[in-house]
């Protein structure tokens, strides 16, 4: 198998303590079945606490979060004391993965990190090099991808081509990379914002900032360099769950979506660029019923 990664992936570092938006708080977190028998065998006098504060939601276990909807082993001072006492290597398989994520071909996998993470919009969004896919291991098994996962990587490095073509406006590389697969142009922006103000809300910012957009004012910013890095996330990222020609479309769409969304919330509200990203891939992304709707919604 070979692991390929954008090539800022290896910079990345979470800033812990530093976090405003700790992955920490607020969200679920599963424990996987290894883990979970780790913890239950565990001897160390440590082990105790673990346990107790794991629970069972349905058949899957999980760590109790405090009223306060923090994870129990988040120090007031940000760091982990899960971490402090027993090293990373205790930690259960989420917390050790977020916020990156993976996709996998027959003989190749690919990670990268979620826009969730405000370290990661702000590596992602800030970085100047033009993002390219590295490899970075390869294990010598030297096996084909399928013709169809040949196709879409070479359509991804094409839509990769289109955007990162700098001698061009942003806006007419946005338009092209839905040209290039024959998508839809998504013209009315206040219908969509309804759409997405109907799905699951996870956030109440999110609402907020959706609640006061007024499509119409806008102070025009330069975020050519930022927009693109972002929809270069969002094919990287997604693209590779496309089955079909109609998913490829919805994919691009979605890309394109994002784009002038997080545009327009930047230029009307005045929120910095790498809070709108973080904010839309936490609401949109990290929620599979709301990618899987939206997705529905994009199909059209
Ligand atoms: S959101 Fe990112 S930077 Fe913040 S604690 Fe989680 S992994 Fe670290």
């Amino acid at each position: 198998m070979k692991l390929y990664a954008p090539n800022y992936y290896k910079d990345f570092h979470c800033i812990a303590s530093d976090c405003k938006h700790s992955c920490c708080v607020g969200w679920e977190i599963d424990i996987d079945k290894d883990s979970l028998s780790r913890y239950q065998s565990m001897t160390h006098p440590y082990g105790e606490i673990i346990r107790k504060h794991i629970e069972m939601q349905d058949d899957t276990a999980c760590f109790a979060l405090t009223k306060e909807e923090r994870c129990p082993f988040l120090k007031e001072n940000g760091l982990c004391d899960m971490i402090l006492t027993l090293g990373e290597d205790s930690l259960c398989q989420i917390c050790r993965d977020h916020p990156r994520f993976r996709s996998f071909f027959s003989d190749r996998e690919e990670i990268g990190i979620g826009l969730c993470c405000e370290e990661a919009a702000r590596l992602v969004l800030c970085q100047k090099e033009k993002t390219e896919v590295v490899m970075l291991s390869d294990d010598g098994e030297n096996e084909d991808l399928w013709e169809e996962e040949d196709a879409l990587l070479a359509l991804r490095e094409k839509l990769f081509d289109i955007l990162q073509n700098r001698s061009i406006p942003l806006a007419e590389r946005a338009d092209r990379m839905l040209q290039k697969v024959s998508a839809k142009p998504i013209t009315d922006l206040p219908s969509w914002i309804e759409r997405l103000m109907s799905l699951e809300q996870l956030d109440p910012a999110w609402q907020k900032l959706l609640n006061k957009l007024n499509t119409q004012e806008r102070t025009p910013k330069d975020l050519d360099w930022p927009l693109e890095k972002f929809m270069l996330y969002l094919l990287y990222r997604h693209l590779p769950n496309a089955e079909d020609e109609s998913e490829i479309r919805a994919t691009v769409r979605f890309a394109y979506l994002g784009y002038l969304l997080v545009k327009t919330i930047c230029e009307n509200t005045n929120t910095p660029i790498e809070e709108a990203a973080r904010l839309f891939s936490s609401e949109i992304e990290y929620s599979e019923e709301n990618t899987a709707t939206l997705m529905a919604f994009l199909r059209e």
